[in-house]
C-alpha cells in the first residue's frame, strides 16, 4: 500500500487537537506553534501541552508518555531527490503518523527530520513499546513522490511521567536519551526509558561528581608500565597509565573515566596534573629510559596541546627526547588537520609519537603514509590471537614488515605469557609489554626497581630486578 501526498503539505483539521487550538488562542499571536511544512503543531505547542498535561495529572496521579522519532537517513534523501521530495516525505509521515496514533494523542515537528509526541493515554512502557511497533509498521510502507517511490524507516524513543522527569524539560531529555540509545542499535530501533538507563545515568553522575572532586583535590594517580627490548628483556621506557580509586566507587578503570573527563570538560586538568606526577616519577630513571603518555582524542582537535605539553616540560626542565606521546587512530580522525599540526609540533621537538591500539579503528595504511609516526603499537587483540590463531602470526608479520619499509619501530602490546614473547622475537617484533614483563605499578615500584637493580648484573634487565619474567 501506498499513502497519497496530502498536496497542500497541511494536515486536514481532524488532525489537529483541539486543546490545541485553545492554547494558540491563549496565545498574543506572536509566536506561531504551527510547523508550515506539515501543519503540525511544533516544539513550543508540545510544551504547551506537555505542560498542560502535567497541570492535569497533578490532581489525577495517572501517567503519560512523550515520545520522539526521527527519519533515518533522510538528509540523503533531501540531497538526492531534492528540498521539495523532502518536504513531501515530511507532510506523508505527518498525515501518516496522526492517523496512527490514539484520538486524544499529539503529533509535532520539532526541529528537522525530528518529530514529537504527547500521548496521554499511553501509561507504561510496555504500551509506548507497543505504539513504536505500530508506527514502525506505518513506515514499512514505501512514500509515494510521484516520479518515484521511496522507501524510510524512523528510530523512535520514548519516556513516561512522572517516572522519567516532572517537567516538559526533563521528560524532553529523557526522551532524547532513549533516541540516542536507539540510534546506538541502529536504524528503526526503538527504546522506552527504563529503570536500567535511569539507573546508568544516576551512576554517571555519581562517578563524574566524584571524578570532579578528585581531579580538584590530585588524586588521580600515575602508574607505569615497562616496555621491555624483546631480545634482552631491558627496560627501555614506562608507559603512564591513569588510576583512580575513589572511597565509595571503588577502583574506576581509565576505560570509563577518561571519555567521562573528555565529556565533563576537565580532561586538560587531568592530563595536566597526570602528566605532571609523570614527569616527577620519570625523573628518577635513568635517562636512557623513556616516558610514554596517551593523548585523548579531545586533547587531538585542541590546536593549544602541544604548545601545553612543551610548555610542561620546559617548566619542569625534561628532556623532550625521552617523551612519547600515544594517540589512537580513532582520535586522530575527528580533526586530522588539527592532529596532523600537533603531531608535526611534537616531534619538531624530539617527541616520538606511537600510533596506538594498531589494527582496531579503520587501520587505513594510508594514515601511517600520510601522518609522520615514529612507532606503531599492535593491538593486544592480534597478540592473544598468536596462541590460536595462525593467521595472527601472518597479520603481526605484515605488520612489522610493512613498518620496517616506513621506517617505523613496531611496539606488541598485551604480552601475558613467554610463548607470546617467543613468537614476536620471530615474527621480527623486538619491543613489547604487558603482564608477563610486568603489569602497571606505582611510581615508587618504578623507582625502586632502578635502585635495585643497581646492584644487579644486567641494571636495566626487567627479569633481574622485577622477578617477572625470570624463566
Ligand atoms: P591503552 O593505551 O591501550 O593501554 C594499555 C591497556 O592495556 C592498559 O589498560 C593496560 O593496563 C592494559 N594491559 C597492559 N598489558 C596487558 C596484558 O598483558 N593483558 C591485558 N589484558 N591488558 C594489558 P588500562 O590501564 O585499563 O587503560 C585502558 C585504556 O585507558 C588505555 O588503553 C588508554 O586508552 C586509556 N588510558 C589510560 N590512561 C590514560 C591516560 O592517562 N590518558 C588517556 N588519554 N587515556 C588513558
Ligand atoms: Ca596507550
Ligand atoms: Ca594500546
Amino acid at each position: 500500500m501506498t499513502y497519497p501526498g496530502s498536496g497542500l503539505g497541511l494536515l486536514p483539521d481532524q488532525y489537529i487537537d483541539i486543546s490545541d487550538r485553545l492554547i494558540k488562542n491563549e496565545e498574543d499571536g506572536t509566536k506561531s506553534l504551527t510547523d508550515p511544512i506539515t501543519g503540525l503543531g511544533n516544539l513550543r505547542r508540545m510544551k504547551l501541552k506537555t505542560d498542560k498535561l502535567i497541570e492535569q495529572r497533578d490532581e489525577d496521579p495517572a501517567p503519560f508518555s512523550i515520545g520522539m522519532f526521527d527519519i533515518d537517513r533522510f538528509r540523503p534523501i533531501n540531497d538526492l531527490f531534492g528540498r521539495k521530495a523532502g518536504d513531501e516525505i515530511l507532510s506523508q509521515v505527518a498525515l501518516r503518523i496522526s492517523a496512527a496514533l490514539p484520538e486524544n494523542a499529539m503529533l509535532a515537528r520539532i526541529s528537522g527530520d525530528m518529530f514529537g509526541m504527547v500521548l496521554p493515554t499511553c501509561f507504561f512502557e510496555k504500551d509506548a513499546l507497543k505504539i513504536g511497533e505500530l508506527l514502525r509498521d506505518v513506515f514499512a510502507a514505501p512514500f509515494d513522490l510521484g516520479e518515484r517511490i521511496v522507501r524510510v524507516s524512523a528510530t523512535f524513543g520514548f519516556c513516561q511521567y512522572p517516572f522519567a522527569g516532572a517537567t516538559f524539560d526533563e521528560l524532553f531529555d529523557k526522551c532524547e536519551s532513549a533516541l540516542y540509545q536507539a540510534r546506538k542499535r541502529g536504524a528503526a530501533s526503538i527504546q522506552v526509558y527504563t529503570h536500567e538507563m535511569a539507573q546508568a545515568v544516576r551512576q554517571r553522575t555519581q562517578i563524574e561528581q566524584a571524578l570532579r572532586k578528585a581531579v580538584a583535590a590530585q588524586e588521580i594517580e600515575a602508574w607505569f608500565q615497562p616496555v621491555v627490548n624483546l631480545h634482552t628483556k631491558e627496560v627501555l621506557g614506562f608507559e603512564c597509565l591513569a588510576r583512580w580509586t575513589d572511597a565509595e566507587l571503588g577502583e574506576v578503570s581509565p576505560a570509563v573515566f577518561i571519555p567521562l573527563a573528555e565529556q565533563a570538560g576537565f580532561i586538560d586538568a587531568l592530563t595536566k596534573q597526570l602528566f605532571a606526577k609523570a614527569i616527577a616519577c620519570a625523573r628518577h630513571w635513568p635517562d636512557t629510559v623513556f616516558l610514554s603518555f596517551n593523548l585523548s582524542s579531545v586533547q587531538l582537535v585542541d590546536p593549544t596541546t602541544a604548545l601545553a605539553v612543551l610548555l610542561m616540560l620546559e617548566k619542569m626542565e625534561f628532556d623532550p627526547r625521552r617523551i612519547k606521546i600515544e594517540i589512537t587512530e580513532t582520535a586522530m580522525m575527528s580533526d586530522p588537520q588539527t592532529a596532523e599540526r600537533i603531531i608535526n609540533d611534537l616531534r619538531a621537538v624530539g617527541i616520538r609519537v606511537l600510533l596506538d591500539d594498531f589494527g582496531t579503528g579503520q587501520s587505513s595504511l594510508g594514515r601511517l603514509r600520510d601522518f609522520s609516526f615514529d612507532k606503531v603499537k599492535i593491538d593486544r587483540s592480534f597478540i592473544a590471537a598468536l596462541d590460536e590463531d595462525e593467521q595472527a602470526g601472518h597479520i603481526v608479520r605484515a605488520i612489522v614488515n610493512m613498518c620496517d619499509a616506513l621506517g617505523l619501530g613496531v611496539i606488541a602490546e598485551g604480552i601475558e605469557t613467554a610463548e607470546q614473547a617467543r613468537k614476536l622475537v620471530e615474527l621480527g617484533c623486538s619491543a613489547g609489554q604487558g603482564y608477563y614483563f610486568g603489569r602497571p605499578a606505582p611510581a615508587d615500584a618504578t623507582i625502586a626497581l632502578f635502585e635495585k637493580a643497581a646492584g644487579a648484573r644486567d641494571p636495566k634487565c626487567c627479569s633481574a630486578i622485577a622477578g617477572c619474567c625470570g624463566d
